[in-house]
């Protein structure tokens, strides 16, 4: 087996609606837009990244801009829920925070923490999770949240399937997780050294509806693996037990593999180089139309086409802190 899987490498979204998607991850939850390009199988439209403030593996929220397409069900077959980690002590400011500026919040607690539950502006549900003992996340020197109690990165992914048998087969003795405990219909794996972003929940949901590819879901969730060779490693054993993976597709920032896991959930693999200061200085991430050397061509065609995305500044910020 190759290495072990470290953790979450980056969780992809798709949102309706970029500039309301950036005022959003930026000025309310706090994370930096580190990148702003397109998205390489539908050039025409954006990919945005949210993250720390380098763009730190686990710690990137990303979303495919999809204004056109249909609205429809988060179920069975997705990333139902996406995870991340704040300290224990900022569940209350964050309730306040977000009631400052409209966000609907409720409270639940999961194994040995609690979590304040809220919905992005496309609808998907985030939770904030007491549980920081994390220090992957690098803070940004103008970031809106108290650092206190500020964001660490994903904390976990939770998958919801029709049926559980063949994904935890896949995790477990496939991919090198292990299971963690459980709750009701809800078993919690972890990978690598355990702890925020290595963890993902499986939640049996035989009777729930199928999910669909729309707007305000999940996209998919990548795993990290460090190097080239490793992913090769890890591409020739998920094809050995029978999945369909794709080839290795260079993404510029990382390099790619995907797959569906059992219960439909896609999965990628992605490396965690080179990195999104491959193009940009870590000063100016997010600054410009990022574009891979083989999609350049369509700069002229892109910059007439895409709407401009303001990112907030931390004048303009304001959401009470
Ligand atoms: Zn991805």
């Amino acid at each position: 087996m190759p290495a072990s899987i470290p953790g979450i490498h980056h969780v992809t979204c798709i949102t309706g609606d970029v500039q309301k998607c950036v005022d959003f991850y930026v000025s309310v939850l706090g994370l930096r837009f580190v990148k702003k390009s397109i998205n390489q199988d539908l050039p025409d439209t954006y990919h945005i990244y949210f993250a720390d403030n380098i763009g730190t593996p686990g710690t990137v929220m990303t979303f495919f801009g999809w204004p056109t397409w249909p609205k429809r069900r988060t179920g069975s077959g997705q990333v139902t829920s996406v995870s991340f980690a704040v300290p224990p002590d900022a569940l209350d400011y964050w309730s306040n925070r977000l009631r400052k500026v409209g966000v609907e919040t409720s409270r639940t607690s999961r194994f040995d923490s609690d979590a304040v539950v809220l919905r992005d502006p496309d609808g998907i549900e985030l939770q904030l999770v007491g549980h920081a003992k994390d220090d992957r996340w690098i803070p940004g020197p103008d970031a809106p949240v108290d650092k206190d109690y500020a964001i660490r990165g994903f904390h976990s992914a939770t998958l919801t399937v029709a049926e559980t048998a063949g994904t935890i087969d896949l995790l477990t003795n496939t991919m090198g997780f292990r299971s963690a405990a459980k709750e009701g219909n809800r078993t919690r794996f972890e990978t690598g050294s355990g702890g925020p972003h290595s963890i993902v929940d499986v939640v049996e949901s035989p009777e729930g509806p199928v999910g669909e590819e729309s707007i305000g879901t999940v996209h998919h969730v990548a795993w990290r693996t460090p190097d080239d060779s490793a992913q090769v490693g890890w591409r020739d054993l998920l094809v050995k037990t029978g999945r369909n993976v794709t080839p290795v597709i260079d993404r510029w920032y990382f390099k790619s593999i995907y797959f569906r896991e059992p219960g439909g959930v896609l999965f990628e693999i992605a490396t965690d180089g080179p990195g999104f200061t491959v193009d940009e200085p870590v000063e100016k991430l997010g600054t410009t139309l990022s574009l891979p050397p083989w999609f350049q061509v369509r700069r002229e065609h892109l910059d007439q086409i895409l709407t401009p995305i303001v990112v907030p500044t931390t004048a303009a910020r304001g959401a009470g802190h």
